[in-house]
């Protein structure tokens, strides 16, 4: 960013010096206000009112232990926050992650570039993100019912339909929300289903949100493919992780008549030439909570589990980074481009590190960032706070056609937005731009609040 904008450059630098040590975040503001400089030089009065260094500072943040007992009736401690970035569209909206690495860099990385993200959606819904350094990996379903109780114990108090709304992301899913909403169901005593998202279907939740993710980046590889007059038929696919995202990838490729050929978790990856039995994977991981290995040691010859080395080294048409922040990094990148990849599409949140980046678009790679290719789940977070404020639910294809359509004109909002400003096939160029400019202009007509 040096020497191409100095506003934008000391905006950057006051970002590094006010928050020391927030390595994510530093690398999530720089990469969007490296798109900004023509929207600045086109539009002065964002800069005279100070839109981008409001935008960098979250509204509010909130940190706050988190104590529960475990089951050998050892006390246990936790650090919970929530961070509150952005209501210039609406409620703060933005998932809980429970995981070891979580801390408050990671926390306002997921945070500020959820603010994007929900303005690409076109639904009117601000930026925030929560989580706790809790490590749910081996607790029993006792332990992480005291766990989220306590969480919310906290929590309950910051957020409400019209104020903040969580959902899931790493490590939270429908058990945890279930947790989650009842005690705060309790603590309230309101039934307020637009509390939370991701719930289950018999209690408010919504069709296609467990599989929203996953499908929408889908959804999206599959709009950059037709603008090539092409499709999934007869592509070769890897998918990192094997979460919620990563499953619901794998069965829309599927469905669409890719060829997934390999997965990871954090122990490794598999490869599985047949293609990977999306069954046995759910029951594995979905029912079993267990590993890859377990996967490979029931599906037998086919699959071939590495504990070194990269997916990315894997041969394949189209990569689908969909398990966490950097993992696929320049060395990645070079194997993808040597192996002929066409189309990187980031199912998880900025897991192409900025090297990857570069050299992947240099290549003529089509490069799609998770705030618009992810972008699918809390969409469908918000039609979930559609149905409840309406009391009403709708069924799974009436809600998957929505979620298709949301996809669909995010993939040509950015498209659009990066001819407009004459980078034309930088969709990440086209995200940033498109995303910030709705905020701002929200921003600009409330004054400085
Ligand atoms: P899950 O907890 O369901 O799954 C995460 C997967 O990624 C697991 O397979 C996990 O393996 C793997 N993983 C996590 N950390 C690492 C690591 N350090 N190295 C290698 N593998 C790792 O989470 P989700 O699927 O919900 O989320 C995945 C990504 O998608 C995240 O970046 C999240 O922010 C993003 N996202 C999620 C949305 C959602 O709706 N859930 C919405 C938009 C983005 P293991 O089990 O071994 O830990």
């Amino acid at each position: 960013m040096a020497g191409r904008d100095e506003k934008l450059q000391a905006i950057y630098e006051e970002v590094l010096s006010r928050n020391p040590g927030e390595t994510e975040f530093h690398q999530a503001v720089h990469e969007v206000l490296d798109s900004l400089g023509p929207v600045i030089a086109k539009h002065p009065t964002y800069a005279e009112a100070g839109i981008l260094q409001r935008m960098c500072e979250p509204e509010r943040q909130i940190i706050f232990r988190v104590p529960w007992m475990d089951d050998r009736g050892q006390v246990q401690i936790n650090r919970g926050f929530r961070v509150e970035f952005n209501s210039a569209l609406g409620p703060y909206k933005g998932g809980l992650r429970f995981h070891p690495s979580v801390y408050l860099g990671i926390v306002k990385f997921l945070g500020f570039e959820q603010i994007f993200k929900n303005s690409l959606t076109g639904l009117p819904i601000g930026g925030g993100k929560g989580g706790s350094d809790f490590d749910p990996k081996g607790r029993s379903d006792a332990e992480v019912m005291r766990f989220c109780q306590s969480f919310m114990t906290e929590l309950y108090r910051h957020i409400g339909e019209y104020t903040d709304v969580p959902a899931g992301d790493i490590g939270v899913g429908g058990r945890e929300i279930g947790y989650m909403f009842g005690q705060y169901k309790r603590i309230t005593n309101r039934y307020e289903s637009g509390v939370l998202t991701g719930k289950g279907i018999a209690w408010g939740g919504s069709q296609v949100r467990t599989e929203a993710t996953g499908y929408g980046t889908v959804f999206f590889v599959e709009s950059m493919l037709k603008t090539k007059g092409e499709g999934f038929e007869g592509k070769k696919v890897a998918v990192s992780g094997s979460g919620n995202v990563a499953i619901y990838a794998i069965e829309k490729v599927q469905q669409l008549g890719g060829k997934v050929i390999a997965c990871s978790d954090s122990s490794g990856f598999v490869v599985d030439e047949q293609g990977i039995d999306l069954d046995l994977l759910k029951l594995v991981k979905e029912v079993q909570r267990g590993r890859l290995a377990d996967y490979v040691k029931a599906r037998g010859a086919s699959a071939k589990l590495h504990s070194k080395g990269s997916i990315w080294a894997v041969p394949c048409d189209i990569a689908l980074p969909c398990a966490t922040q950097n993992e696929l990094n320049a060395a990645d990148a070079k194997s993808l481009i040597a192996n002929g990849c066409q189309i990187v599409a980031e199912g998880a949140n900025m897991p192409t590190t900025p090297d990857g980046v570069k050299l992947l678009t240099d290549a003529g790679v089509g490069f799609a960032p998770g705030k618009a290719a992810n972008a699918g789940g809390v969409a469908t977070s918000a039609l979930e706070m559609q149905q409840n404020a309406s009391r009403d639910s709708w069924g799974f294809e009436f809600t998957e056609q929505r979620l298709a359509t949301i996809m669909r004109s995010i993939h040509d909002r950015c498209l659009t937005t990066a001819d407009e400003y004459g980078k034309p096939g930088d969709y990440a160029l086209g995200a940033n731009i498109a995303g910030f400019t709705q905020v701002a202009d929200a921003m600009l007509a409330f004054g400085l609040v």
